[in-house]
C-alpha cells in the first residue's frame, strides 16, 4: 500500500480535516451506536496531541444534496464531545462564512464538525469545486472514513488533489487487516451476503471469482426467489435487482435458502411459521431462515477456511427473527477459519450475540470490505496512493 500513513507528516500546531465515517444510528435525534465514532478515536485523539486544529467532516443518512434537518450533525458531534471530554463546534454549514470565521478562530486543539458532507450535491458528484473549498481550511487532510472508501465523493477523492493526503489509523488497520487475506485467502472460501441494501447484489459477480460458496440470505435472497418465479408473499424485495439475480441464480456456487420463517407482519407479536421456500403464501413476509437452511449452511461454514460475513441474515432486531444471524455467527465464531464481518448492522448482530471478540476482523465498512473482498480497488484509497506519488 503505497500511501501515506499519519506517521508521515508533522502535524505538530497544522490545520487538519478529516473525512471520518459518522453515518450512525440514531433514535429520537440520539445516537444509539457510537461503534463508528468509537471507531476513529485513535485517529482523533493522536491530532489532539499533536495540537492540530482539526475539522471534521461526515455524511449521515442520505439527504441527495439538500438540507434535511433531521440529518444535520448536531447529536453526533455532541455524541463525540462526550466521549472526549471535550469541545465539539458543530457548525451549521459546509463551506462559506460561517467556516471562514469559525477556521479563523480556532486554537491549538480544538475540534470543529462541518454540517452534514451529503447536503451539498458536489460530495457525490465528485466535484473539484466543492474539495478545493474544504481543502482551503486545512494543511493537510486525512481520510479516516473507511466505511466510504468504496464511493467515488468529493471528500474522499477530488479533496486529495488538492492537499498532502493520508490514511487515518482506521483506514490503515482495516486494510493491513483484510488485504493479506483477500489477497491470499485460504481454501475453501465461503461468503455470506444477507441483509436489505440491493447494492450488494451487484458484488457477486466478482465474489464468484473469489469464493467458493456463496450463501444467500435477508432481503437480497428474497430478490432471488422472486427471479425464479417463486411466490415470495409480502416479503421485501428489490425491484430494479431482479434480473441481475436471475443471471446468477443458476451459478452452482450461489445457494440459497430452503426454507424460511415468515410472519404477517415485522413485529414480536405477529403470527409466525416455518414452511418451505416454495411455500411462502400471500399476505406473509419471510423475515428469518428456517432450521433446514441454517443446518445446510452452517455444514458448509464448518468446513471452510475463510469465511466473511455481510448483512445479517434475518431481522435479527426482533427475537424471533434473530435466531438464524446468532446461529450463522456462532458457527463462524467456533470456526478455526479466518472469519470476517463487515457492516453497521452485522457488526451490531455480533455485538448483540457477544461474539464480536471471536471474529478474525469486524470492519466498519460493509459495502467497502465487501467491495474489497470482491477484488475491486477503492476509490478513495486510489486517490491516496495517487496523491502519495504526486507528493513524493
Ligand atoms: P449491514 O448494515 O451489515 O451492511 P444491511 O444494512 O444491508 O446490513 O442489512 C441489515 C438489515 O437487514 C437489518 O436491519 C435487518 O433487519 C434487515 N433484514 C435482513 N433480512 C431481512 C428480511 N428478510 N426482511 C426484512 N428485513 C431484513
Ligand atoms: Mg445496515
Amino acid at each position: 500500500m503505497n500511501f501515506y500513513k499519519l506517521k508521515d507528516f508533522d502535524f505538530n500546531n497544522k490545520k487538519i480535516i478529516v473525512r471520518v465515517d459518522f453515518n450512525v444510528p440514531l433514535k429520537n435525534r440520539k445516537v444509539i451506536d457510537d461503534t463508528k465514532i468509537r471507531a476513529a478515536l485513535p485517529t482523533i485523539e493522536f491530532l489532539i496531541k499533536k495540537k492540530c486544529k482539526i475539522i471534521l467532516m461526515s455524511h449521515l443518512g442520505r439527504p441527495k444534496g439538500k438540507v434535511i434537518d433531521e440529518l444535520r450533525l448536531d447529536p453526533v458531534a455532541k455524541k463525540l464531545s462526550n466521549i472526549l471530554g471535550k469541545e465539539v463546534k458543530k457548525l451549521d454549514s459546509c463551506t462559506g462564512k460561517e467556516v471562514e470565521e469559525a477556521v479563523a478562530a480556532m486554537k491549538d486543539g480544538d475540534l470543529i464538525m462541518l454540517e452534514n458532507i451529503q447536503f451539498d450535491h458536489g460530495e457525490k458528484e465528485n466535484s473539484k469545486e466543492y474539495a478545493e473549498k474544504l481543502a482551503k481550511y486545512a494543511d493537510i487532510y486525512v481520510n479516516d472514513g473507511f466505511g466510504q472508501c468504496h464511493r467515488n465523493y468529493a471528500s474522499f477523492v477530488a479533496i486529495t488533489e488538492y492537499l498532502p493526503s493520508c490514511a487515518g489509523l482506521l483506514v490503515e488497520k482495516e486494510l493491513n487487516t483484510m488485504l493479506p487475506i483477500i489477497n491470499n485467502p485460504k481454501k475453501p472460501y465461503t461468503a455470506v451476503v444477507g441483509g436489505a441494501k440491493a447494492d450488494k447484489i451487484e458484488t457477486i459477480n466478482s465474489l464468484l471469482k473469489k469464493a467458493d460458496k456463496i450463501l444467500i440470505a435477508g432481503v437480497l435472497a428474497n430478490t432471488f426467489l422472486k427471479a425464479k418465479g417463486y411466490n415470495i408473499g409480502s416479503s421485501l424485495f428489490d425491484e430494479e435487482t431482479i434480473g441481475l439475480a436471475k443471471e446468477l441464480a443458476d451459478n452452482e456456487k450461489i445457494m440459497l435458502p430452503v426454507d424460511f420463517i415468515i410472519a404477517d407482519k415485522l413485529d414480536e407479536n405477529s403470527d409466525d411459521k416455518i414452511v418451505k421456500a416454495e411455500d411462502i403464501p400471500d399476505n406473509r413476509m419471510a423475515l428469518d431462515i428456517g432450521n433446514e437452511t441454517v443446518e445446510k449452511y452452517n455444514g458448509i461454514i464448518k468446513d471452510a477456511k475463510t469465511v466473511v460475513f455481510f448483512g445479517t441474515i434475518g431481522a435479527f432486531e426482533i427475537d424471533k427473527f434473530s435466531k438464524g444471524t446468532e446461529q450463522i455467527l456462532s458457527a463462524m465464531a467456533s470456526s478455526e477459519a479466518d472469519t470476517i464481518l463487515g457492516g453497521g448492522d452485522s457488526a451490531a448482530a455480533a455485538d448483540k450475540f457477544g461474539l464480536s471478540d471471536k471474529m478474525t476482523h469486524v470492519s466498519t465498512g460493509g459495502g467497502a470490505s465487501l467491495a474489497l473482498f470482491s477484488g475491486k480497488e477503492l476509490p478513495a484509497v486510489k486517490a491516496l496512493e495517487e496523491n502519495y506519488k504526486k507528493f513524493k
